[in-house]
């Protein structure tokens, strides 16, 4: 493989065992799933990410982060709505029927918190919504029923990617690593 930046044929690639990024703060390891490319003339590096068609990785995290019982921040709601590619108004309307623009924008600023009725409701839909696009998640539609609240700072959510059958088709998607 040629190298971008010298031009030499000395590029090899390694298959990382774990990448770890963040996304809207939520910090998130890819496993087996990034490689990087070293050029062995100059030492340049860079990145070779897996497809991310749909935003699959992103729908696929926010899917986790609804199971983990940890009271969700502003951004982490505003990061579940952009997942859903809604405005604050679409959500409003589709997600949390009653809840006012203007209250959505208190939350996803922290400047006040949906409190727990309203989040369970909020995670709940927002689950039923992305679980067919986050294919390699399981779905339990009761994950929210007498789910218990809690502060607390999240983890690290691992997710390597795996091939799924659905409607006798070959599928990637990601899944959850323990
Ligand atoms: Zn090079």
């Amino acid at each position: 493989m040629e190298c971008h930046e010298c031009g030499a044929d000395a590029v090899h690639q390694e298959l990382l065992p774990n990448f770890d990024t963040t996304i809207y703060g939520l910090p998130l390891t890819l496993k087996n799933a990034v490689k990087k490319l070293t050029c062995s003339n100059c030492g340049a590096t860079r990145y070779r990410f897996p497809s991310n068609k749909d935003h699959m990785i992103e729908k696929s995290l926010a899917f986790a982060r609804l199971q983990v019982p940890i009271i969700l921040s502003g951004s982490e709601i505003r990061f579940l709505r952009n997942t859903l590619n809604m405005d604050q108004e679409a959500f409003c309307e589709q997600v949390m029927p009653g809840a006012q623009v203007s209250t959505l924008s208190r939350w996803e600023n922290d400047k006040q918190r949906p409190g727990g009725f309203a989040e369970l409701l909020l995670r709940s839909n927002i689950a039923a919504l992305i679980a067919e696009d986050a294919p390699g998640m399981e779905y339990n539609p009761k994950f929210a029923v007498g789910m218990k609240l809690v502060e607390g700072e999240i983890g690290q959510i691992a997710m390597e990617q795996i091939k799924i059958n659905i409607n006798h088709q070959i599928k990637e998607a990601w899944s959850l690593v323990a």
